[in-house]
């Protein structure tokens, strides 16, 4: 492989940045050319396409965000628009590409693939919903944005003695609000991977009211419902008032932690050792500590991971 491509898609995550930065220094470490392409599928197919030297990803680890911007693209689905995808890739001597982005961004690279043209997806999305990988670029940053968060919030919730409902990201997963929870020491945890069970967590505040608990820190994900939506069930039915915080874009901001930014390298090198052995339609992520490759098809069956045991632990530990 002489020249690969490299783009970043869908919702941006910390360590973005420093994923792009280690596919281009291993490729040209081996003697690779890369070539960038800006806006994600968007602008793959416009050809916003520039080639990346040493220095053109210089003194981006540290930042969050992608310098190769990113983009959404309904069109991208259609196999017309990803013919013109693969044109472009080829007209510029683009051999293979790799896609660093979240599960849609992943089917861009699966369609791809499957049209003859080899891409693997690294995982970058701050919702750490990419099965077969532990984590993702972007979750260990968001997750501490998240953490300090609460933190602030339960200065006032304690002072004031209230109820505060944090509504957090993750679209369908439930991994930001859980870890999220269980370090930031909330009493509840609203989740998609459990069934909530309103009444039990009404009950649990009124309890808690009657013994003089006053504060407590609810967590919902986004996926289960909205925090004015949670609150307003928990004033119907409980006569308690509740104050709600959406947390909104700042958990997608900021500078990546050291653990992103060792992930974002070891994920983004190992993409490019992938294309150098010829191979696409490939993913790769983390498991026990080591960094592993597999089919992209594969990053689709959402079996779910080891969500139980800490949801039932933060349930042991909020009593
Ligand atoms: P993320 O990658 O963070 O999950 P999106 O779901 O918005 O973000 O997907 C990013 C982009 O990936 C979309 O704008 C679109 O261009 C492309 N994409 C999403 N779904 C598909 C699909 N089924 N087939 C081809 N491309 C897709």
């Amino acid at each position: 492989m002489k020249k690969i491509g490299v783009l970043t898609s869908g919702g941006d995550s910390p360590g973005m940045n420093a994923a792009v930065r280690a596919v281009v220094r291993k490729a040209l470490y081996h003697g690779i050319e890369v070539a960038g392409i800006y806006h994600g599928y968007q602008g793959l197919v416009e050809g916003k396409i520039k080639n990346l030297d040493v220095g053109d990803v210089g003194d981006i680890i540290q930042r969050g965000g992608t310098m190769l911007y990113s983009a959404r693209c309904p069109e991208f689905k259609t196999d017309q628009v990803q013919e013109e995808a693969i044109g472009q890739l080829k007209e510029h001597g683009i051999e293979g590409l790799v896609v660093i982005g979240g599960d849609g961004s992943y089917r861009g690279a699966l369609a791809l693939s499957e049209k003859g043209f080899p891409c693997i997806g690294v995982p970058g999305t701050i919702d750490n919903d990419i099965p077969g990988t532990d984590y993702t670029i972007g979750f260990d940053t968001a997750l501490n944005t998240v953490i300090e968060c609460i933190d602030k919030i339960r200065d006032t919730a304690t002072s004031h003695e209230r109820t505060f409902i944090i509504e957090v990201m993750g679209r369908d997963a439930g991994d930001l609000a859980l870890w999220a929870g269980l370090a930031g020491g909330a009493e509840t945890i609203v989740i998609p991977e459990v069934t909530t069970d309103i009444e039990g967590l009404v009950q649990r505040l009124k309890q808690g009211h009657e013994r003089g608990k006053k504060h407590s820190i609810i967590i919902v994900a986004e996926g289960v419902m909205s925090g004015g939506d949670l609150a307003k069930v928990i004033k119907e039915k409980a006569d308690i008032e509740t104050r709600v915080s959406v947390l909104g874009h700042i958990q997608r901001g900021g500078s990546p932690t050291a653990r992103d930014r060792v992930l974002a390298s070891q994920l983004g090198a190992k993409a490019v050792e992938v294309l150098m052995e010829n191979r696409g339609g490939v993913a790769i992520g983390i498991r026990n500590h080591e960094v592993v490759d597999y089919e992209l098809k594969d990053a689709f069956n959402k079996e779910r991971k080891d969500e139980l045991s800490m949801y039932t632990l933060s349930k042991e530990l909020s009593i």
